[in-house]
């Protein structure tokens, strides 16, 4: 039995935040008490001005996190805009003839109650959702559809689009040769375009090759990378794939780096081993920068396309492991790097996989032929 660090990892993280939402309210108690004459007034106003404001700020980074994260950090930002209208409403209804700082303590009262209200509400919607990362759905069309029917297929996810949380960020990945025009089926959705493969090399002598550049001209956002299948029937190798990711960098893709074993060496117990040194040999490579913005693929190579699948406990033992190495290097980050499972994921398994801890969705290939099972697969994350 393996014991892996990353929820000790992603417990530090969460306690930081317990420690600042507490000084938050201690803070806005503080200053209400002091309004309140509890408190001496200067006691209260100095608090305020001191603390306040960076709280405040620092609660905005947090509810713009969620919003970017689609993890209903509008409940955040709407509870600012409330505080906002509820101090100057209370301004606005202070008597002609009150001094500056009754207006000033009318506004902290508002604010400070608001931001209470916020705090507490933020703090019982999320106590069991610790989990901020990226939910995220991608489908792998490989060398399937023609470009007709890939367009059929994009326009079948946009127009479902709405029946799954909006939390769950989609991304679809079809041939080169489909791009320009599922691009502009997705046109207007908020699902994201990838490709599934770039060239090494920026541009020059290299027919049949398809550069990073030339992906992120047609709106791709997302590049797949070492997929199982160009690692065994291309020879895509370590080497290779770093000069891949660094193409994908430099033009504005984000990779979706895919990592696992084949049957023969989960048999043998090596899988751990297997994905570390795959973690090891390109993503180490990467700098901080770089990291933040990196999706990883759990892809267990004996599930791909055989219809059996890992177990939601085999696929979290393994991602929490995967958190772990991906720690090892990027410390405190590593907890923000989405991990998605592949492998035989299908509307009837995706939502006991996706309720675990470390998995943040699906890289999808038969099952996103089709848009409602794609779709589906999306609804394995609760709303
Ligand atoms: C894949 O190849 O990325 C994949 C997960 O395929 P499937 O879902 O068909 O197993």
């Amino acid at each position: 039995m393996q014991h892996f660090g990353s929820m000790s990892e992603q417990e530090t993280e969460h306690r930081k935040r317990r420690i600042a939402d507490a000084v938050i309210i201690a803070v806005i108690v503080a200053g209400g008490l002091s309004i309140g004459g509890v408190l001496p007034a200067w006691f209260g106003r100095a608090v305020w001005l001191l603390l306040a404001a960076g709280c405040w700020l620092w609660l905005a980074l947090r509810a713009w996190h969620r919003l970017t994260m689609r993890q209903r950090g509008w409940l955040v930002f709407w509870s600012y805009a409330a505080a906002g209208c509820a101090a100057a409403w209370v301004l606005h209804t202070a008597p002609e003839q009150a001094t500056l700082w009754v207006r000033f303590d009318r506004i902290c009262s508002a604010i400070l109650l608001a931001g209470l209200i916020t705090a507490i509400a933020y703090n019982i919607i999320y106590k069991n959702k610790p989990n901020m990362r990226k939910k995220i759905v991608a489908g792998n069309w490989k060398m399937n559809t023609l470009p007709a029917e890939g367009v059929e297929l994009a326009k079948g996810v946009v127009a479902g689009r709405g029946e799954v949380c909006s939390c769950v960020n989609f991304i679809v990945c079809p041939p080169f040769t489909h791009l320009s025009m599922v691009a502009e089926a997705l046109k207007g959705s908020d699902i994201a375009l990838g490709a599934q493969n770039c060239a090494a090399e920026a541009k020059g002598a290299y027919t049949g090759e398809v550069a990073a550049s030339m992906l992120a001209a047609l709106g791709c956002k997302y590049v797949i990378l070492g997929h199982s299948e160009r690692r065994q029937y291309y020879g895509e190798t370590s080497a290779t794939l770093n000069k891949k990711m660094e193409q994908a960098y430099a033009n504005n893709l984000t990779p979706i780096y895919c990592v696992g074993e084949n049957l023969e060496e989960r048999e043998a117990g090596k899988h751990f081993d297997v994905v570390k040194a795959q973690i090891e040999e390109v993503v180490y490579n990467l700098t901080e920068e770089q990291f933040k913005n990196l999706v990883i693929a759990y892809e267990p190579v004996w599930a791909i396309g055989t219809g059996k699948t890992a177990t939601a406990e085999q696929a979290q033992e393994i991602h929490a492991y995967i958190r772990k190495v991906l720690a090892e290097k990027f410390g405190a980050a590593a907890a923000e790097c989405p991990i998605l499972y592949g492998g035989s994921c299908k509307p009837a398994n995706a939502a006991e996989i996706f309720a675990k801890e470390d998995v943040d969705g699906g890289l999808i290939g038969g099952a996103a032929l089709k848009a409602a099972d794609f779709l589906a697969i999306g609804k394995g994350f609760a709303k």
